[in-house]
């Protein structure tokens, strides 16, 4: 069952809120704003319905927080108020409530505004999931690799954890679509997405379609040395499908990658360390295709062939 979070001081109120919404929601309640803080960080919540008037911490400090935080930003708060407290309702809404319910509570109401504002949450998150994959081949697409990248770095250097960067590109790809038809291209071109994107299974990697025949991902806590034989073994796997092509190169599809494994300082630059990526990609085109280059902040080289 879908799962709401009431956070209400008064016992009372919270406990008939949540018997109203009982045929369909499974409610939490908190009766501190602290408390519904937490709960509410531990994440999974539809809905909050949220008292404007508790002790300690008010609901509009608290809608404050949750608007601040990363996980709570999206869940939609109502904001619980009594009709001697209309004047705050304008604030509310202000501070990102998107809606509020006047005590006394009809019943009907507060379930009609409930469904609502959960059915609006979901298309929201439908739609902002859709936005971040990538149509062709369904891995992400490069605005969920800016956005999610940004958070990886920001992690490697807080908690100086080895990040590793790499691009890599179809071979002579060009030649494929001019040999086979753009179709048929596309067809390759969703076939090494997924191959290369069955690797990348930690909650920290993260894999996508830069654009055209370009992928890039992002993996945390590897050195060099076997940041490199990690991507040797995606190289592998996608020359191991034997896609036929007519490249000097090779009778089979194949992929070039470079990439930099290196712990971030505070100051360095993850747009630096993608431009230093695409060197080695360039690298690997220039020995040859069909291989991986790799480097480290202490500027060793590996290459395979
Ligand atoms: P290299 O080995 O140096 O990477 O050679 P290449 O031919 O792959 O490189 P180039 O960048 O010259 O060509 C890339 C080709 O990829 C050109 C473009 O038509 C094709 N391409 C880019 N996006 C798509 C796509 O979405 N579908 C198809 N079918 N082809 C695409
Ligand atoms: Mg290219
Ligand atoms: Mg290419």
């Amino acid at each position: 069952m879908e799962k709401i979070l009431v956070i209400d001081d008064s016992p009372v109120q919270s406990g008939f809120l949540s018997s109203i919404l009982a045929d369909d929601y499974e409610s939490t309640i908190c009766h501190t704003a602290e408390e519904g803080l937490e709960a509410a960080k531990e994440g999974g919540y539809s809905l909050i319905l949220l008292d404007v008037i508790m002790p300690g911490m008010d609901g509009f400090a608290l809608l404050q927080e949750l608007k601040g935080t990363e996980i709570t930003r999206h869940v939609p708060v109502i904001l619980i108020t009594s009709l001697s407290d209309v004047q705050y309702e304008e604030r509310g809404l202000l501070l990102g409530a998107v809606d509020y319910i006047t005590k006394p509570f009809k019943p009907v109401i507060v379930k009609a505004r409930v469904n609502t504002h959960i059915q609006l949450y979901h298309y929201q998150m439908q739609f902002k999931e859709r936005a971040m994959i990538d149509e062709l081949t369904g891995v992400a697409n490069r605005r969920r690799y800016e956005d999610e990248s940004a958070s990886r770095w920001r992690e490697a250097i807080r908690f100086q954890i080895p990040f590793s960067i790499c691009m890599f590109d179809i071979d002579k790809f060009k030649l494929y679509n001019d040999t086979f038809g753009h179709p048929a291209g596309d067809k390759v071109i969703t076939a090494v997405a997924q191959t290369a994107a069955s690797h990348f299974h930690r909650s920290t990697d993260l894999f996508a379609r830069y654009g055209g025949e370009e992928f890039v991902a992002v993996f945390l806590g590897e050195q060099g040395a076997s940041a490199f034989e990690f991507m040797k073994t995606v190289r592998q796997s996608v020359e191991d499908l034997h896609i036929p092509h007519n490249s000097p190169v090779s009778p089979w599809v194949t992929i070039s990658v470079g990439g930099v494994t290196l712990t971030p300082r505070r100051g360095d630059k993850l747009a630096d360390n993608l431009k230093l990526a695409d060197t080695m990609l360039y690298e690997a085109k220039r020995a040859g295709r069909n291989q991986v280059v790799w480097s480290n902040q202490e500027r060793e080289q590996w290459q395979e062939k």
